[in-house]
């Protein structure tokens, strides 16, 4: 009889308790939501990690409501351009640090890797790592045409056979299968700079068979610039890629001004039909190893091919010929503007301009110096560092065109180790901080949208980068009279601040600025839209 008797009073008690309509409401935010619109006054419903509703959400129930009033509700932020994922499979930053706080901390909830012609070759079992292991935040990668190279022709300057160029072609198309976005290319570097076009070409037809994106870091960024630009332009022509320069910039101080031309060819190309497009990281200064001041022959055959040749006297005196050239040409003839940011072999070299090394051995401050204390660096291990060379002018000029997405060409650092540069903890707070508050170059629904719907059009990621129904709830809140990159320059460990809150995929990562330390981050596989 007890048994029967209860029954019923187990049937009203569920009747009672039935489900809230959302997990989480967010209310009373001041929403941007990534398409470039106008902000709105708005409460979303988030339920599965989806927004499910948008609008005055007062009357309906959640398991959570985070008051929002004042601060702005945005997508999360998508860095298309991240070093995340660099290095080997296990050494890489997101699987050694996948709380991803230097992002996190910024309001970026996607990640990708595999850039400048630098990636893991497989690319299949990194993305199901990363489904058992996963981060904080999403993370997609390219495939990088440096790495395909180097596996298959090895380091030297030779051109590849046909043979060669089939095996590298099925490795693209494995690589797109497995999920890649695209293909990355670093021409700057060795051995991607051994490539001449044609292999580009060719190499980025999977791509485009998969509407994915070629993206690369282009062969000169400073007086070969333009060139440079039309030789990627040159893969969208004859490939029929997408393609995209990544940190579009200009080095060089006698160069000044002339981003706009470099704009124009890109212009041209749209108008022509080819789908271009550039990303940038909000800085003056770039960062990449000292081997960069080198000349590309000199590095033929890899690093120590390199420091064999600075062993032999005669070939060292002409690889100093062309530094000094390099030091005159690309960075102002100013050996102040080059920084040793970190230096494996002897850490006190960190953070110091060849300037300031030449000064505290009471030498003066002249190229031919600077010229062999970059000789010197390098043949001791190579450090990596900061080359202070582009115009604030250009920075903007780029930022503002309408195909730039806003990129960080950083990765997750260790805190407090080395001195890198400080895009890491601060790109995307600095152009909401200094390039929106301060400066006024653009507006924050401008400058949301670089950082999300623009890139994830790029990336064919048809549920991310917006706030819509049937979005991820990929979300931040931040306020915007407070937003505020705190790296330096010299002094870059130090997160961003004015991030409170962020969720992905609706699970809180950051609450009231206090990192929850849950990985609900998403190995992100490209799906080809034809
Ligand atoms: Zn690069």
């Amino acid at each position: 009889m007890g048994f029967m008797n209860k029954l019923p009073i187990v049937f009203l008690f569920l009747l009672g308790c039935s489900s809230p309509d959302f997990d989480l409401i967010v209310e009373h935010g001041t929403v941007i939501d990534g398409s470039g619109k106008d902000r709105f006054i708005a409460d979303l419903g988030v339920k599965n990690g989806i927004i499910a509703d948008i609008g005055d959400l007062s009357q309906k129930t959640a398991t959570e409501r985070v008051d929002a009033t004042g601060l702005v509700v945005a997508p999360g932020f998508i860095d298309i351009h991240s070093h995340a994922t660099s290095g080997s499979f296990n050494g890489s930053d997101v699987v050694r640090r996948p709380d991803a706080e230097s992002y996190v901390r910024q309001g970026v909830t996607t990640a990708m890797g595999g850039q400048d012609g630098s990636s893991m070759l497989d690319i299949g079992s990194f993305l199901d790592s990363l489904d058992v292991h996963p981060a904080a935040i999403n993370i997609g990668v390219f495939i990088g045409h440096g790495s395909i190279r180097s596996a298959i022709v090895g380091e030297e300057n030779i051109p590849v056979t046909s043979e060669q160029l089939t095996q590298m072609t099925s490795m693209v198309e494995a690589a797109m299968k497995d999920g890649a976005f695209g293909l990355s290319s670093g021409l700057e570097y060795t051995p991607g700079a051994f490539a001449n076009v044609s292999e580009l070409v060719e190499l980025s037809r999977p791509v485009a068979a998969k509407n994915g994106l070629y993206i690369s870091h282009i062969r000169d960024e400073g007086g070969r610039l333009l060139e440079s630009v039309g030789e990627v332009l040159e893969v969208g022509r004859s490939a029929g890629a997408r393609v995209q320069v990544t940190h579009h910039k200009l080095i060089g101080k006698s160069r000044w001004g002339g981003a706009s031309a470099s704009l124009a060819l890109l212009d041209e190309a749209i108008a022509e039909g080819v789908d271009a497009a550039s990303d940038q990281y909000p800085y003056t200064a770039s960062s990449t190893g000292l081997t960069i001041l080198f000349p590309t022959w000199s590095k033929d055959g890899g690093f120590e091919a390199l420091v064999d040749r600075l062993n032999d006297p005669t070939i060292r005196k002409q690889i100093r010929a062309e530094v000094i050239q390099h030091i005159n040409a690309e960075r102002g003839g100013d050996p102040a503007t080059i920084v040793a940011a970190r230096c494996e072999f002897d850490s006190s070299f960190n953070g110091k301009s060849l300037a300031d090394i030449l000064t505290e051995r009471g030498l003066p401050i002249t190229v031919p110096g600077a010229a062999d204390v970059a000789i010197e660096l390098v043949s001791a291990g190579s450090c990596s560092g900061v080359f202070h060379s582009m115009s604030p002018d250009d920075v903007e000029t780029i930022m503002l065109h309408s195909k730039t997405s806003i990129s960080s060409d950083g990765g997750i650092p260790a805190m407090n180790e080395g001195v890198p540069h400080p895009r890491s903890y601060g790109a995307f707070a600095r152009v909401l901080a200094y390039y929106v508050r301060e400066k006024g170059v653009m507006t924050l629904e401008l400058a949301v949208y670089k950082m999300t719907s623009l890139p994830a059009s790029q990336l064919n990621l048809e549920d991310r980068g917006k706030i819509a129904v049937g979005y991820v709830a990929d979300l931040t809140v931040f306020d915007p009279e407070t937003i505020q990159d705190q790296a330096l320059f010299g002094d870059p460990h130090h997160y961003a601040t004015g991030v409170r809150d962020v969720w992905v995929s609706g699970i809180p990562v950051l609450k009231n600025a206090v990192m929850s330390g849950t990985h609900p981050g998403k190995a992100l596989r490209h799906h080809s839209q034809q």
